[in-house]
């Protein structure tokens, strides 16, 4: 038998979290047609893989590259690390719907998604179709599978995000999700921070996600509603939502970021062991980094951070409002969370932002200015509304606990972006370069955390039996060959909160529909990804 491609002397992870064992695999049409002893076989390209692990290619079920990709279509963030399969449009934003069914008028200027104002891509887009069709004929180098977000949904249907919305917007909601998902939405998504903390009460949750329950594999993916004592209320609430929808429920990027909760990961975990006993299907996602990105905004009360920066800036100008503003920011961070100034550290400036702010935390920005940490806070706000930070704000310990549990899948929270592209001039997360391979190094190869073995099934096997996808996610003869090929003895992350916009080591090969994407380390610039629309 002649192959299109053969990688040999490999060590198969196959996905499904079973023992590893020593295979060839054998790859055809962009499908894995053979795995077993295939070193007398024929193949157009061989590729060693000898001391190597052959796995699926990872599925980031929390990724938000709908606009990055169509920027910087080879995703290389993501590309470096295995990812074969970007699940984006997480934390109720997407790119669409963008204008009200029916009338095809784009708002654009009215949906602040694209950060970046001189991006050639052209909003031309009114719906997922549209979106998905664009993005195929642009071209991109990972799948991506799109879901369809709950503020875009609202702002679609015109309604405000400063009140819930009226029985006939709510309608319309559920009209345009349900299209979304016809298109190929793999899940409704939210972002329950923010402005909708207040105003997307549950019941307008409960009604929205309804509209998924007639599709097959639609699920809801949810960004919790969190504030200061608030995690296990909003692992109650996810719960609770999909008791009532009986809608499959992905609780997204656990974290307990209060620093009065840390040590009760178990506890949290397990309010998702007893809802699955119950009958209710719940899972959730986590990044291996112990500190969360936060635009300094996002540190203002929910009344002034969901408001939007033009009106949040015109509340800061106003000493009355300040104030107010300011009280309340005395009694904590979203609510009563006490706020670590030394540890919320400056990684990202706008144009016209103070570089040296650059990896200062506020204690010591404060410091030097001779201000206090809240009024740097707001005045950094208006000198720069772009300023982002990163909060030290989890334990080691929640996070092993949540990484080892059986019910945890592994999401970057991050986007698949070129540093020599129009987005190099942001300072990400770590995470978008190096969440994969960190687990894979750090807390699998270093710590033990985990096993390979589920680790890998956390990356592939298990999203994507939660989103659908049949056809991908294990190594089996028959599905399609998204698979990458690292080192387990020297794969890890290199990406840093300082320096964020470096590769991963020791992951030399990723195939996307039998394609390589990178080849003996290097991107090979090619383009097999696909819109991979919700199946069933
Ligand atoms: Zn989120």
């Amino acid at each position: 038998m002649a192959f299109d491609t053969l990688i040999l002397n490999g060590t198969v992870v196959d996905g499904t979290g079973k023992p590893a064992y020593r295979g060839d695999v054998g790859i055809t049409d962009g499908k894995i047609v053979a795995i077993g002893e295939l070193s007398t076989s024929e193949a157009a390209r061989k590729i060693d893989a000898n001391g190597h692990v052959i796995a699926p290619g990872f599925i980031d079920i929390h990724a938000h590259s709908d606009v990055t990709m169509l920027d910087d279509p080879g995703g290389e963030s993501k590309a470096y690390q295995g990812v074969t399969t970007e699940v984006s449009g997480n934390c109720g934003s997407t790119p669409y719907p963008a204008g009200v069914l029916g009338t095809g008028e784009a708002l654009r200027d009215k949906q602040p998604t694209h950060p970046i104002p001189h991006s050639p891509t052209k909003w031309a887009w009114t719906d997922l179709d549209g979106w998905a069709n664009y993005t195929e004929d642009t071209g991109i180098s990972l799948n991506i599978a799109p879901q369809v977000g709950h503020s875009s949904l609202k702002r679609a249907a015109g309604a405000p995000f400063s009140r819930p919305a009226d029985p006939d917007e709510l309608a319309m909601m559920k009209k345009l999700a349900a299209e979304a998902i016809e298109q190929g939405a793999a899940a409704e998504t939210n972002g329950l921070t923010g402005a909708h903390f207040e105003n997307a009460p549950t019941s307008e949750i409960i009604e929205l996600v309804k509209a998924a329950k007639p599709y097959e594999n639609a699920f809801y993916s949810t960004h919790p509603r969190l504030a200061g004592g608030w995690h296990f209320k909003a692992a109650e609430e996810a719960v609770e939502i999909g008791r009532q929808t009986g809608v499959s429920v992905e609780y997204s990027h656990i974290a307990i970021i209060d620093s009065r909760q840390h040590g009760k990961a178990e506890e949290m975990a397990s309010i998702f062991d007893t809802a699955r006993e119950d009958g209710v299907d719940i899972a959730f996602d986590i990044y291996p980094y112990l500190a969360g990105a936060a635009g300094f905004k996002s540190l203002t009360p929910s009344w002034v951070e969901g408001s939007g920066t033009e009106s949040a800036l015109k509340m800061l100008a106003d000493p009355s409002t300040r104030r107010r503003i300011k009280e309340e920011m005395k009694g904590g961070w979203w609510g009563d969370m006490p706020f670590h100034f030394e540890k919320i550290v400056v990684v990202k400036i706008g144009p016209n932002g103070d570089r040296d702010h650059l990896g200062r935390s506020l204690a010591e920005i404060a410091e030097s200015r001779g201000t206090d940490p809240l009024d740097t806070i707001l005045d950094m706000i208006i000198e720069d509304p772009s300023v982002e930070s990163v909060m030290h704000n989890r334990s080691e310990q929640d996070m092993r606990q949540f990484l080892a549990h059986p019910l945890s899948i592994i999401g970057s929270d991050g986007t698949a972006i070129s540093p020599n592209g129009i987005w190099k001039v942001t300072q990400p997360h770590p995470r978008i370069y190096g969440c994969h391979p960190r687990v894979l190094g750090h807390y699998v190869r270093e710590e033990g955390v985990l096993s390979l073995e589920s680790a890998v099934h956390k990356m592939s096997g298990f999203p994507a039996e939660r989103i659908g996808l049949r056809d991908r996610g294990r190594v089996e003869v028959g599905l399609v060959a998204d698979l990458v090929v690292f080192d387990p003895d020297t794969v890890i992350d290199m990406s840093t909160y300082q320096d964020p916009h470096r590769y991963p080591l020791g992951i030399p090969h990723v195939l996307v529909n039998g394609e390589a994407i990178v080849s003996e380390g290097k991107h090979t610039g090619a383009r097999p990804g696909r819109v991979l629309r919700r199946s069933g």
